[in-house]
């Protein structure tokens, strides 16, 4: 994966050195040491009627491919808040969270960016729903009608979960 090669403090060139039995990226010049982490993102299974909502995506990674709707949380943003603003921002959907359905982790791309996904269940509320920013068509799917192509592992589990769920 590309690595990043100058420290963010002081512009010196980051090495690879060994901290604490982990091989870290390290400032040679300050010591700054550029820890990694997985990026916090949420998806949404929004339910109505029995069935969950999947958005089809605009763009690359998966481009037409299905997706839950949701995305990258904002720095200091609270997982829930992030899936109501991506909710509204994605298809101008309304909606109240109900409760965490799972988390996991997943890559996002081919560039060693991981993803740590919180998957809420939801309910919608209202506003005015159509396809916005990267949503190019908005579907709605009962558990025996999930699409094969659904973008992601960590949103094809997630949806898993849901299933086992309702057919219980
Ligand atoms: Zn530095």
């Amino acid at each position: 994966m590309p690595e990043f090669r100058f420290c963010p403090v002081c512009a010196g060139q980051l090495e690879m050195k060994k901290r604490e039995d982990k091989v870290r990226l390290v400032c040679n010049k300050c010591g700054y040491v550029l820890y990694r982490n997985s990026k916090p993102c949420t998806a949404v299974l929004v339910e109505n009627d029995g069935k969950v909502m999947l958005t089809r995506r605009g763009i690359e990674p998966y481009k037409d491919w299905w997706d839950l709707p949701g995305g990258f949380l904002e720095n200091g943003e609270a997982p829930d808040e992030g899936a109501k603003r991506e909710l509204l921002e994605e298809t101008g959907m309304e909606i109240e969270v109900v409760e965490l359905l799972d988390i996991k982790i997943d890559e996002y791309g081919d560039m060693g960016i991981y993803t740590l996904n919180f998957h809420y269940l939801a309910k919608p509320l209202g506003g005015e729903i159509r396809p916005k920013s990267d949503v190019i068509e908005i579907g709605w799917f009962s558990p025996g009608e999930i699409p094969d192509n659904v973008a992601f592992e960590n949103c094809r589990l997630a949806l898993e979960n849901w299933k086992k769920r309702k057919l219980n």
